[in-house]
């Protein structure tokens, strides 16, 4: 590989949470793409890695398998996610905070059909837990439900005051893991771990301090080449970024057709990713 022409997308989701795409097929469209890194990124699981595993490679010969997940935390009761790489998700400590996850997921999304029952909504929790499949279950899936029932027209109009989108009447909380101890759970299971799309949206800004502390206790790098950052957001996280010798990361995000296919839309420079794998720490 000539590392000075890689393009590396590391951030990709795909069928094993909320992107529309199996991995193989996730696999397919990024060696279409020309990638040479990809980064399977799913929500809180690995689930994808072994099927993507076995087409990046051997399919594929040019294309490198990057795994990854995106966990979901929470920072001074302001929700933010982070991209971790390379880490061994069979580590005791890391697999039981991945299993807390998934089953508070469960216990949330019931709790959520269950408010909605006490509203009249009559959805049944085998009805969700079918329209999730093997997907991780969420929010999307409960309001598919729903638009099924004939409670609302779309599955959009689940996310209003009235039911699911946050503080609603059938909303129900998830546990969220604190951000300084996802550090410390993926840096002793071997991995990095970067701050995904600090400045995306007003739900998930992080601040400039915010950052500097989760830097201090080992975040490995910044995502600054996201879709839903302007290049002035860029600028400004590169800068800060290089002020406190962070990994400066690129990716699409992509997310299938629900984002519309934008897979290499936004790469991470091989230098970065370099930089970035130099970053993993070794294990006694
Ligand atoms: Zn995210
Ligand atoms: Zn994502």
């Amino acid at each position: 590989m000539r590392t000075d022409l890689m393009r590396a997308d590391l951030h990709v989701h795909s069928s094993a949470s909320d992107g529309t795409d199996p991995p193989a097929e996730v696999m397919r469209r990024a060696a279409q793409a020309g990638l040479d890194v990809v980064a399977l990124t799913d929500h809180d699981t690995v689930a994808g890695h072994a099927e993507a595993g076995a087409v990046a490679g051997p399919l594929y010969p040019s294309l490198a398998l990057l795994p990854g997940m995106e966990l979901s935390g929470r920072l001074d009761g302001r929700s933010l996610h982070m991209l971790a790489y390379l880490f061994d998700a069979d580590r005791p400590e890391l697999s039981a905070e991945l299993t807390r996850i998934r089953d508070d997921r469960v216990l949330r999304a019931r709790a959520m059909v269950d408010k909605l029952a006490g509203l009249g909504v009559h959805v049944s929790w085998e009805q969700v837990a079918a329209i999730a499949g093997q997907a991780v279950v969420g929010r999307p899936h409960i309001a598919r439900a729903m638009a099924d029932s004939g409670a609302i027209a779309s599955p959009r109009e689940a996310f209003t005051h009235d039911w699911i989108a946050d503080g609603g009447r059938a909303y129900v909380g998830r546990y969220a893991l604190d951000p300084v101890r996802a550090i410390g759970l993926v840096r002793a299971a071997g991995g990095v771990t970067v701050l995904a799309h600090p400045r995306a949206g007003r739900d998930t800004r992080v601040t400039d301090e915010q950052i500097t502390r989760l830097a201090a206790v080992g975040l490995a790098g910044l995502e600054v080449f996201h879709p839903d950052q302007s290049g002035a957001e860029r600028a400004r996280l590169l800068a800060l970024a290089h002020d406190l010798d962070l990994v400066a990361t690129g990716g699409s995000d992509d997310h299938g057709s629900l984002t519309g296919y934008r897979l290499g839309g936004e790469t991470t420079s091989a230098g970065a990713y370099q930089d970035l794998l130099s970053r993993v720490p070794r294990l006694a």
